[in-house]
């Protein structure tokens, strides 16, 4: 894919870049690692200060940073604002947090290993590399990078082809907060210029968040050469509904889960898995809703859902709901994309769905949601953990008893009951199953790219 800004609410291209040099990326990857050995001789505060003034940076130009948001992926414009602003939040948490997170911890009674004192410390592992995606241009990579630099570490980015207009803002920000040079660069690449950058010797360990196939590729590049690597993959989520809940907050909870982000999002409810008791109640009020959404220009504030980020992706979409169609789905409300230009397609609610149908076991990046009737609680189960996702979940009851059931039973990295899923830089976030593996956000999130190193004394 070239790398360039095409506008999916018009299809046009507005700017194309050529992608740097081999030379290009010597010379930055070089410039992350000597800033590795200046960032490690600097104190906890220093580093602080340095993020608190790259999130001030962040607030100062939310609007305009989330105006080109929008250009570049088509999310509605207050979500592209609220998505710097979010970052800039977890800027000022890493800054607060980080060396709490990262503070020694003394073995109690050294004695037991034969020590006067026994300690482990966080040190930081050097230059890591984040390879990330289109669909939170702003947060997925501020999310590995607040944490990474306040832990001591410097970050190389490789951003999504479509986005670069956001990756060389993210080029200059973290040195414009302060940050000494080098301590955050993007390299301009295609996802087939990743595998020697992951073999430089310099780069410590990567971090990916997008497709399976590409976790895949990078993470095996990364074992070949013993790194560390962290994958944050797709998903499929399910959205459990039971009898005991409430059906219109559910349903009304459903359409947000399902269309934020122009249904672009990872941890997205995209499978509706609904008791029978409630089941026809809970459709019709959620295809109701589904089907008033205001789809148009994500530039006018009035757009609830605007354009899948590309063609492809919009394409991929649609093809799962004609597979489906085809095989005797039936279409509530939605199921193709309006006339004209650009990349848009209808807020959609499948149900009568059957394992012959790709959309059963594939991730619908785009407003499409699945809808699944089920006679009980175990048969709930069995379509929430019949994919190869394991994200997170949704759990709508009132029965305690219940609740704990799932909770122990639904393969997902996470679980939120009687609401949706939504990121938090309190909680630690991370799937399983081939949604990935490792954390990110929270106290574990700052520890994936440390050295936990033990200390004995005689
Ligand atoms: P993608 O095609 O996998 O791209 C993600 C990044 O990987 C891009 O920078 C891409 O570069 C690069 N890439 C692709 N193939 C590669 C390869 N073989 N080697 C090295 N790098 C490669 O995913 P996407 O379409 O942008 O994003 C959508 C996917 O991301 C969905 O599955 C979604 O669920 C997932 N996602 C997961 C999370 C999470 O936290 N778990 C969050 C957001 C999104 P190019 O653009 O140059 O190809």
């Amino acid at each position: 894919m070239a790398i360039s800004t095409v506008n999916p609410t018009t299809g046009v291209t507005e700017q194309v870049f050529e992608a740097h040099s081999t030379e290009e990326v010597e010379r930055r990857i070089a410039h992350a690692d000597e800033a590795v050995k200046i960032l490690r001789g600097t104190s906890y505060a220093q580093r602080a200060e340095w993020m608190k003034a790259t999130a001030q940076l962040l607030e100062a130009e939310a609007e305009e940073l989330g105006r080109l948001i929008t250009l570049e992926m088509g999310k509605p414009i207050a979500q592209s604002v609220a998505e710097v602003r979010k970052s800039a939040a977890s800027m000022h948490f890493y800054a607060e947090n980080a060396e709490k997170f990262l503070a020694d911890t003394p073995l109690e009674d050294p004695s037991v290993v034969g020590a006067s004192k026994a300690w482990t410390t966080y040190q930081p592992l050097g230059a890591v590399l984040a390879v990330m995606p289109w669909n939170y241009p702003i947060w997925q990579v501020i999310r590995f990078a607040a944490p990474a630099l306040m832990a001591g570490n410097t970050g190389l980015l490789k951003h999504a082809s479509n986005v670069p207009q956001s990756a060389i803002y993210l080029d200059t920000l973290f040195e414009r907060g302060g940050f000494p040079a080098g301590s955050f660069r993007t390299l301009l690449i295609g996802g087939g210029a990743v595998a020697p950058v992951i073999a430089d010797p310099r780069v410590k360990a990567v971090t990916l968040t997008g497709s399976e196939p590409a976790g895949r590729s990078v993470a095996s590049i990364a074992a070949d050469h013993v790194k560390k690597s962290l994958l944050e993959l797709g998903g499929s989520d399910p959205f459990v509904v039971m009898d005991s809940a409430n059906v219109p907050a559910a349903a009304a909870t459903a359409v947000r889960a399902r269309i934020s982000n122009n249904g672009q999002s990872c941890i997205a409810g995209k499978r509706f898995i609904v008791h029978t008791d409630i089941y026809d109640e809970f459709a019709a009020e959620f295809a109701r809703l589904m089907g008033e959404l205001v789809v148009g220009d994500p530039m006018d504030p009035a757009t609830q859902v605007g354009p899948l980020a590309t063609a492809d992706g919009r394409d991929e979409l649609a093809g799962l709901v004609d597979d489906a169609v085809a095989l005797g789905a039936q279409v509530l409300v939605g199921g193709s994309a309006p006339q004209g230009e650009g990349y848009f397609y209808l807020p959609t609610v499948i149900a009568g769905l059957n394992d012959e149908m790709r959309l059963v076991q594939e991730e619908a990046f785009g407003p499409v949601a699945s809808l699944y009737r089920v006679r009980d609680r175990e048969e709930a189960l069995q379509v929430a953990n019949q994919t190869a996702f394991g994200l997170s979940s949704a759990l709508w009851t009132n029965d305690a008893a219940e609740e704990q059931w799932f909770l122990e039973r639904l393969e997902a990295g996470a679980v939120f009951i009687n609401g949706m899923t939504v990121s938090n830089q309190e909680l630690p976030f991370g799937g399983i199953k081939r949604s990935g593996f490792g954390r990110e956000l929270a106290a574990e999130g700052i520890r994936e790219f440390c050295n936990l190193k033990t200390v004995w004394k005689a």
